[in-house]
């Protein structure tokens, strides 16, 4: 029988302030996973830590609450060791902008099979409210009182230098949307980035309900061509070109080629959690430490 959106509920109350879009990405990401067909116990949930980083405690699946900016190595080894697992990474845009922003670019090029929801609410919220790499320019925050002087990161468009093959943009103020794009992110056989924006009424009083209800477009029902890498780029640049009148969401840029664990010749016969270790010849290995 295939797993409601129930299913992947647990009896944990989220502990995020109300009005978070946090709440949001949580419905969606259950919805998904139920949309897609997914299985409770063939799925793993990587968090980092911030206010996200609470996600894989309220998903009923296999979950791990990893260090700060690690999510995508921790869910890297998740899936290499169990490529048959759906592999969902989440974090924040301090977690993975900021600290692991190296981690990104290097999972889009190696194309690993999974899916990374990051939450990016522009500021870092659990730490109460300092500027994060995604903060509009001049934004004052408890770091910046005299305005923020640095210009903001550009994720899209970053993944999709970076070769990403599945590239889009999610709001938390239209649910179906948000799910229909997790699914197909979980859907896609590849590194899927999905940028949510998420408000953050305790912090972020810039980018509320209400700045994003007159800005935010759908991308599809323009047209767009997901496959143009050099329309998508142009698109993910869209908000800061336009001094932030216009705010795509959808999907961006969608592409195939081989995954990471497609191409690794030692998961070629055998998952790694399946592979007979007892026949590996470690006395070589071994002799050189005698
Ligand atoms: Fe949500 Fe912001 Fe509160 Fe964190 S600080 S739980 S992101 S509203």
């Amino acid at each position: 029988m295939m797993a409601t959106m129930a299913d992947f509920g647990t009896r944990e109350t989220p502990q995020w302030c109300p009005g978070c879009g946090d709440f949001n990405i949580l419905t969606a990401v259950r919805a998904a996973l139920a949309k897609t067909g997914k299985e409770t116990h063939n799925t793993v949930v990587v968090s980092g830590i911030g206010c996200s980083g609470k996600t894989p405690h309220y998903i009923r699946t296999y979950g791990f609450e990893s260090l700060h900016g690690r999510t995508l190595p921790v869910a890297t080894g998740a899936k290499l060791s169990n490529r048959k697992l759906t592999v969902l990474a989440m974090g924040g845009d301090g977690d993975g902008y900021g600290i692991g922003l190296n981690h990104l670019m290097h999972t889009c090029r190696r194309n690993m099979d999974m899916t990374y929801i990051v939450h990016d609410n522009e500021i870092y919220g659990l730490t109460t409210g300092q500027a994060s790499p995604t903060s509009m320019k001049g934004m004052k925050t408890k770091s910046t009182p005299h305005g923020l002087i640095e210009l903001p990161i550009h994720p899209l468009a970053l993944a999709i230098t970076c070769d990403a093959t599945f590239v889009a943009r999610a709001y938390t103020g239209n649910i179906p949307h948000l799910t229909n794009i997790i699914a197909e992110g979980i859907q896609h056989k590849g590194f899927s980035l999905i940028d949510v924006l998420q408000v953050c009424p305790s912090w972020n009083r810039i980018n509320t309900p209400d700045w994003f209800r007159t800005r935010i477009y759908d991308l599809q029902k323009e047209g767009h061509d997901s496959s143009d890498k050099t329309k998508a780029y142009e698109k993910a640049l869209e908000d800061i070109n336009s001094g932030y009148e216009k705010v795509p969401i959808g999907i961006f840029y969608k592409a195939q080629r081989p995954t990471y664990d497609d191409e690794l010749p030692q998961l070629k016969d055998a998952e790694l959690v399946n592979q007979d270790i007892t026949k590996v010849d470690m006395s070589k290995t071994l002799a050189e430490f005698e």
